[in-house]
Formats: C-alpha cells, sequence, structure tokens
C-alpha cells in the first residue's frame, strides 16, 4: 500500500480533560473522580515503509504512544521525526519526554519554524533537548514541502494566531490520493482569511485541495468560560458552521477537534453533537484513523 495511516491520538484544548482545577461536571463527577479523559490533540502518522512521525508533542505522549501503536498494530520504541505547530502549551509540553529524564531518544528530527525552535534553544529546560542530541532541530519554512516518505509530504500553513511566543502553522499531509488539513489553533476566520486572501472557509480549504479538514473547534461560542472565550480567540463553533452551512457534494470532510473542556462537543448526546452531525460535519474522537 502507498501512503499513510493517520492516527488522531487527542481532541482536546491545550489544558485537556479534566482540565487543572475544574471541579465542575465538565471534568468532575459526583464521586470525584474524572468524567471523562481527553488528550490534547496530535497526530500519529505511520508511513507505508513504516516510519513514524508525531504531530504536536503534548504531555499525555506516553498514553497517545499506546493509542497509536494499538491502530498501526507495532509496538512504538521509536519516533522517525516531531513536527510542532507553534509554541503554546498543549503542543509543546511533552518536549521533556523525549529527554534523559524519560525517553532518552536521539537523533529524532525535531521540524518546526525558527521561531519555535528559538524558544526552544532559549529555554534552560527544554535545551539540553538539542545539546544532548536528543531532538536534532531542523527549521521549516511557510508553504515549502518536506517529504517524510517517498510518497508522504508536509507542508507548514502559517495562521495567524496568539504569537506571544513563536509563530503558528497548520499542516497539509498529503499522499498521491489524499490531503488532510490539520488546523488546531487560529484566532478568528476574518484574520486568517484575510492572510490566504480567501473568501470563506470553503474556498481556502478547496484552494488547497483538502479532502479532510481536522479543524479548530475549542469553544461551541464565544458566551463559554463566561464571555471570555471571545477574548481568547478562535472562532467559536458555531461561527464556523454559518459560514461553511450544511455540507454539499464534493465539500471536504470537516471533523472539529481541539474542544475546550467547557465545549458540549465532548458530549455524545448534546444538542450540539446533533447539530454538527445534522449539518453533514464531524466531531472527532479519540482515537480517529485516517488513510491517506
Ligand atoms: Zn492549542
Ligand atoms: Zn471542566
Ligand atoms: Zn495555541
Amino acid at each position: 500500500m502507498e501512503g499513510a495511516l493517520v492516527t488522531l491520538l487527542g481532541i482536546a484544548q491545550d489544558g485537556g480533560v479534566p482540565q487543572a482545577g475544574c471541579t465542575k461536571p465538565c471534568c468532575m463527577n459526583e464521586f470525584g473522580g474524572p468524567t471523562r479523559n481527553r488528550n490534547p490533540v496530535a497526530l500519529g502518522i505511520t508511513t507505508s515503509e513504516g516510519s513514524r512521525h508525531l504531530v504536536e508533542a503534548s504531555r499525555t505522549l506516553s498514553s497517545q504512544l499506546i493509542i497509536w501503536s494499538s491502530s498501526d498494530g507495532k509496538p512504538i520504541d521509536k519516533v522517525d521525526s516531531v513536527w510542532l505547530s507553534h509554541a503554546h502549551l498543549g503542543h509543546t509540553d511533552g518536549l521533556g519526554q523525549f529527554g534523559h529524564e524519560a525517553w532518552g531518544a536521539k537523533g529524532i528530527t525535531l521540524h518546526a519554524s525558527k521561531s519555535m525552535i528559538d524558544v526552544i534553544s532559549n529555554s534552560p529546560l527544554l535545551s539540553p533537548l538539542f545539546s544532548n542530541d536528543h531532538l536534532i532541530p531542523e527549521i521549516f519554512e511557510t508553504g515549502e514541502k518536506v517529504d517524510l516518505s517517498e510518497s508522504i509530504q508536509i507542508t507548514p500553513i502559517k495562521v495567524p494566531h496568539r504569537d506571544e511566543n513563536s509563530d503558528t502553522h497548520a499542516f497539509i499531509i498529503q499522499s498521491n490520493h489524499k490531503r488532510l488539513l490539520f488546523l488546531p489553533d487560529h484566532d478568528s476566520w476574518q484574520e486568517t482569511l484575510n492572510f490566504h486572501s480567501q473568501e470563506d472557509p470553503l474556498s481556502w480549504f478547496k484552494s488547497m485541495f483538502v479532502d479532510i479538514v481536522l479543524l479548530d473547534g475549542t469553544f461551541w461560542s464565544s458566551d463559554e468560560l463566561g464571555g471570555n472565550a471571545k477574548k481568547i480567540g478562535h472562532p467559536p463553533v458555531e461561527e464556523t458552521l454559518e459560514l461553511i452551512g450544511r455540507r454539499k457534494p464534493n465539500d471536504p470532510r470537516v471533523i472539529f477537534f481541539h474542544f475546550n473542556h467547557t465545549n458540549p462537543l465532548h458530549l455524545e448526546s448534546s444538542a450540539e453533537t446533533a447539530k454538527v452531525r445534522a449539518m453533514g460535519w464531524e466531531v472527532a474522537r479519540q482515537p480517529m484513523t485516517f488513510t491517506i
């Protein structure tokens, strides 16, 4: 088989579920235990040649490797490369797992933008990952395709997002047959569409010829977090649904993910989950796999 198996290893926003400090029913049940467990977002890519590539380094790395190995059928004691979208918590807080206190991995290529690599190089906690050769930095450029194998490539696509520490990229992962867009974080449709000179989300997806879109669904509505969701950014799913309407023939699959702990899309039985599905779109579950 040519191509790759892509496994979705987590569906939560950076804080995960349960989120530290949350005692509400979204995270804590009546007995004081967790209501549900959801890892922060990450992808495991296994190419047909058998190489393995991880997108995002979350602190739940160990359980994510177990999810990944059960989907591709082999235990995982080696990863060939790691890709990072940006410097926010849930996307990078597992980097230390590769170091000598934990895995003690050797020579894994770390693909990231220049500003993301600089964050690691300038951090006293993280820079030993480079100086001890656990991770080998490799800077990518936005829009430039990188080969993972003969038939699989990744292209970083820059998107506007609270860029305090680093810039932010989405990734197109493609084979000769299919293209999957991984877009967990961006601030607003207005900024992203302006940046890419596009009129609406579906036109943008079609301009990239993507078949599957894993899309920022952090908040259901801007009223979440007592109205504070607005300040944090991320287009609410309600707004995205208005912009994309019902799914039509030839539209890509759009699968919402990166859910905040407060997001009702975590609940299989919520009216919000039903609404997304009734419009022909999808709600991510952990794990999901895609063959590209
Ligand atoms: Zn995030
Ligand atoms: Zn909660
Ligand atoms: Zn972020």
